[in-house]
Formats: structure tokens, C-alpha cells, sequence
């Protein structure tokens, strides 16, 4: 059977979480030449060894990022193209949660940073992605000149109740599905496709701290009125990621791909 990917990828916040497992997904569905940028270096340095020991056949390339910065992106995607020669697959996921008090309780800086990771490292990602992408071959009607996802979440469709999440988060979120929206739009006729992720809860140590912060516990109740009842894996992101970028999938333009076992539909 062919595989679903090939070429590169670069994904930030690899080193933990949906990303990490978005890394792991694309490795065993082809892709041969991976990035793996992260602000956390430890993390990094773990991921890095255990894809080497897990992936042998595959070029890792680690790459300590801060998305909060341009110039920090613009390095990490100029190396990324240095090393692999073309960037055929981007996945902008790093992001950072927040505690779910309310807006006039919590202080200024701490709704700026939430935007400047979470909406603002996106954009400044996919600037930097769309600049090398333009100028690549086109691949063909399928694989095109390069393909985005951003990962934004329900609360990018939906807003949390009371206590899940800040508004900052859900701020955010819903501005990288118009970011996604946007330059989906502009930039088909590059061949190039961008869409985004909506992932439900998913079981990660982001999600896990969010809840440790939340005083009434809110999380189990949530769950259970998903249609399935449970939180989400992270290798299901990973493996939804990984349908989305794949050529398979080469009608979807602009559009948020809901995961979060029918809790929104619920
Ligand atoms: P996580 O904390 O496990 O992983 C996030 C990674 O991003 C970490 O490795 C962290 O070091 C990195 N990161 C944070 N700030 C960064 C920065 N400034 N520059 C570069 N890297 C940075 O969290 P996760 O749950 O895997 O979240 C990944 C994405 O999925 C986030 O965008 C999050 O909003 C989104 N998401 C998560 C859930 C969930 O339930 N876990 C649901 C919906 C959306």
C-alpha cells in the first residue's frame, strides 16, 4: 500500500502532546524528513532521541523555537528548508492553555501572551510557510505546492462554559479559523491548501494542567456529554492530522475539521 505522505513536515510544539503525536503519526505514514520545533528544550531533545531509536530511517531535525518570535520563525522554517530542500507539509499547533477565570479578573499580560502564542505564532508561521511555499514546485492537483493545518479547537467554533477556558483562549482560537479561512481563499491558486483541526479534549498534559487549575472540576462532566463519552487520544489528533495533509484529501479548502467524539454536535 502507498503511503498517505511523503517529502517533510515541520510541526511546532512537537515535543509534548497533540504534536508530538502528530510527529510520530506523520513518521509512520511516510513522511521521510521531519522538523520538530518547540520552545521547551529538554522535551525536545527526548523527542528527538526517542524518534531516532523509534523512526531510524527518518531525518530528524529538532529546532528550539519560540513562536512569540518573528525572527526565531523565520530561522526555524529557513533552516527547515535548508536541511530538506522543500517544505511540503506545515502543522502550526503550539499553543498554550490558561486558567478559565474571568476576563476582568486576569491580569493584561496574561491575555497577551495567550494571543501572542496561540493566534499570533500561528500567523507568524504560516507568513513564513506561504513565502517558501509560493515559490516551490507544484506538485500536481493532489499534493500541490504545500499544504497548512492549523490546529485551533472547538472553542475556535464554540464557546466554552464558564470555567473551561479563558476567553483569551477562545479568542484566539476563533482568529486562527478565520487566519485558516482567509488565506485558504488567497492562496488556492497557488496550489496551496490550508485548513484547520477543531480538536475536542484530548487527553495531554496542556489540557491536564487547565483542569488542575479549575476549581469546580468541570472536565468529567463535559466528557460525558460527548456522543462518545470519553476524552480524546492524542494519536487520534495525530492520525486525523495526517488525513488532512495527506493528497487523499485534496477537495478540502478553508474548511475546521471537528474531532471531539460529537461533543459539539451533541
Ligand atoms: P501540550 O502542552 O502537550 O503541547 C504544547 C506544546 O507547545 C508544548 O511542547 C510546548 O512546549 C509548546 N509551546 C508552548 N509555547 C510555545 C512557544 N511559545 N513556542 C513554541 N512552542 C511552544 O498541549 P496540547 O494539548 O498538545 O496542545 C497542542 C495544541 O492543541 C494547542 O494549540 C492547543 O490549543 C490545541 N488543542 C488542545 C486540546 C486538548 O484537549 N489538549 C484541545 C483543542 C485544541
Amino acid at each position: 500500500m502507498r503511503p498517505l505522505l511523503k517529502g517533510s513536515a515541520f510541526i511546532t510544539g512537537a515535543a509534548s502532546g497533540i504534536g508530538q503525536h502528530t510527529a510520530a503519526a506523520f513518521a509512520r505514514h511516510g513522511v521521510t524528513r521531519l522538523a520538530i520545533a518547540d520552545i521547551h528544550k529538554d522535551n525536545l531533545a527526548a523527542t528527538r532521541k526517542a524518534f531516532q531509536k523509534q523512526f531510524p530511517k527518518i531525518e530528524i531535525l529538532p529546532i528550539h523555537l519560540d513562536v512569540r518570535s518573528s525572527a526565531q520563525v523565520q530561522s526555524a522554517i529557513a533552516e527547515t528548508v535548508r536541511a530538506f530542500g522543500r517544505l511540503d507539509v506545515a502543522v502550526n499547533n503550539a499553543g498554550i492553555g490558561g486558567s478559565g477565570r474571568l476576563t476582568h479578573e486576569i491580569e493584561e499580560e496574561e491575555i497577551m501572551r495567550i494571543l501572542d502564542v496561540n493566534l499570533n505564532g500561528v500567523y507568524r508561521c504560516q507568513k513564513e510557510e506561504l513565502a517558501v511555499m509560493v515559490k516551490q514546485e507544484d506538485l500536481g492537483p493532489r499534493e500541490g505546492r504545500g499544504r497548512i493545518i492549523n490546529v485551533a479547537s472547538m472553542y475556535g467554533i464554540v464557546a466554552p462554559y464558564h470555567g473551561m477556558a479563558h476567553t483569551a483562549y477562545t479568542t484566539a482560537k476563533h482568529a486562527v479559523v478565520g487566519l485558516t479561512r482567509g488565506d485558504a481563499n488567497a492562496y488556492a491558486g497557488f496550489g496551496i491548501r490550508i485548513n484547520a483541526i477543531a480538536p475536542g479534549f484530548v487527553e495531554t498534559p496542556l489540557v491536564q494542567a487547565t483542569m488542575e487549575q479549575s476549581e469546580d472540576k468541570p472536565l468529567a462532566r463535559e466528557v460525558r456529554r460527548s456522543a462518545l463519552g470519553r476524552i480524546g487520544r492524542m494519536e487520534e489528533i495525530g492520525d486525523a492530522i495526517v488525513w488532512l495533509a495527506s493528497p487523499m484529501n485534496s477537495y478540502m479548502q478553508g474548511a475546521v475539521q471537528v474531532v471531539d467524539g460529537g461533543l459539539t454536535s451533541a
